[in-house]
């Protein structure tokens, strides 16, 4: 799949420093007008306006706020898509940066805006190559990454991926700093099912609790031995995140409420965890209700596919990296819990997601992912287009795939 056959003059670098200041911009509009998820409806007017104007684009829509380009080589060749997502979340903006927020209560604050601001320069720069492409780049700016059950599903099902070789996709990644891109093959985030609970007892004055079966003291024991799946269950060398996330019950302190509800998430990298952490929980609480007398109700929903990375189109994509920015930038990623729908475009072809470092500590940009503070080194911006635009360079070369 790699191939270290030049095939063009181009410096995909320098065609991306060119565009430096009008990605900052597109990065900073957005910013300043997030759009929550499957309601990003100027947000994909302004990404379909701004590719219509490119030209030699097949620019379409396959869902209401998502926009897909087809920029289709002059030589026929393999199809490499590439991914950007485009929603922001309902946080209100602290930030004091100039380009903040002018959406109440919205806020780009997980660098979705950097995402689609990335994949828009490298399609302004791929549009006027097609002559040297071999094969199709596929553009998929896709919308609702931060609200189950996603848009990247919606995407897939209305065809987006048929006839895709390979798919890449990146995350703008505060925990890294800027000028490191990380790839890893095999797992890198997790799939983040979620769970509810509610513990029936039977409910009666604070001062005979011999008459009650109190459901926040069983609730506190299902909660305690919850952690025994994660420390006395799972793999050690295996990773799982159990957490009870919220725990409601009572109205008043003279009242032993009758029923507590408790919901959380469940963190796994697939087989074979993800299926036998719902059955270990369930004995837990079976086994914990039943001793205390109290009555259970339990649902679990399967969320996003944890993100696993395909070994060949990472190894392809450590080249492009390297390519593109060098050697010393190009760094192993560090998996994480949080889930990604990027996975549902992984069902449909192998695929690698990477993260490109936005971290600048003297600048104070350290703000976490969904922090209402958060913001990038915009820097990492140019790194994106860079390596996007060798990506398909390099995959569409015309050389044998290996
Ligand atoms: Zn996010
Ligand atoms: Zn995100």
């Amino acid at each position: 799949m790699t191939s270290s056959i030049p095939t063009t003059d181009i410096s995909p670098a320098q065609e991306a420093a060119k565009l430096r200041d009008t990605v900052i911009g597109w990065r900073r509009y957005l910013h300043q007008n997030p759009e929550l998820s499957f309601h990003e409806e100027r947000t994909a007017q302004f990404v379909h306006d701004k590719l219509t104007e490119l030209g030699g684009l097949e620019v379409s829509r396959p869902t209401k706020t998502s926009v897909v380009a087809r920029l289709i080589g002059l030589h026929p060749g393999p199809v490499i898509a590439m991914r950007a997502d485009m929603d922001a979340l309902p946080i209100t903006e602290l930030s004091e940066v100039e380009y903040a927020s002018r959406n109440p209560g919205v806020m780009h604050a997980c660098g979705h805006d950097g995402h689609t601001s990335m994949l828009l320069g490298a399609a302004t720069v791929l549009a006027g190559l097609r002559d040297r492409l071999h094969g199709e780049v596929r553009f998929i700016f896709q919308h609702a990454e931060e609200h189950f059950p996603g848009g990247a599903q919606e995407m897939v099902d209305a065809g987006v991926m048929d006839g895709v070789d390979i798919v890449i996709g990146a995350h703008l990644w505060l925990p890294m700093p800027v000028g490191k891109v990380g790839v890893r093959a095999g797992a890198l985030m997790a799939s983040p099912d979620v769970f509810r609970l509610v513990i029936r007892g039977s409910g009666g004055h604070a001062a005979l609790p011999h008459e009650t079966v109190d459901s926040i003291a069983v609730g506190a024991q299902v909660v305690t031995n919850l952690q025994h799946i994660v420390a006395r269950n799972v793999d050690p060398l295996d990773n799982a995140v159990v957490s009870v996330t919220r725990f409601i019950a009572g109205t008043a302190n003279n009242v032993i409420p009758g029923s507590a509800e408790l919901t959380g998430t469940i963190r796994t990298f697939g087989a074979p965890w993800r299926d036998r952490i719902p059955e270990l929980m369930e004995r837990i609480v079976r086994g914990v209700t039943q001793a205390h007398g109290a009555t259970y109700e339990l649902t679990f929903q399967r969320s996003y596919r944890p993100v696993v990375n395909d070994e060949r189109v990472s190894d392809f994509m450590r080249h492009v990296v390297a390519n593109a920015l060098g050697a010393d930038a190009l760094v192993e990623a560090t998996p994480c819990m949080g889930g990604e729908d990027f996975s549902a475009f992984q069902q449909r072809a192998p695929g690698s997601f990477f993260f490109i470092g936005a971290r600048n500590e003297e600048r104070g940009i350290v703000h976490p992912h969904h922090h209402e503070r958060f913001d990038i080194d915009e820097r990492a911006l140019e790194s994106g287009v860079a390596i996007f635009i060798t990506a398909a360079l390099e995959y569409l070369s015309g050389a044998p795939q290996q």
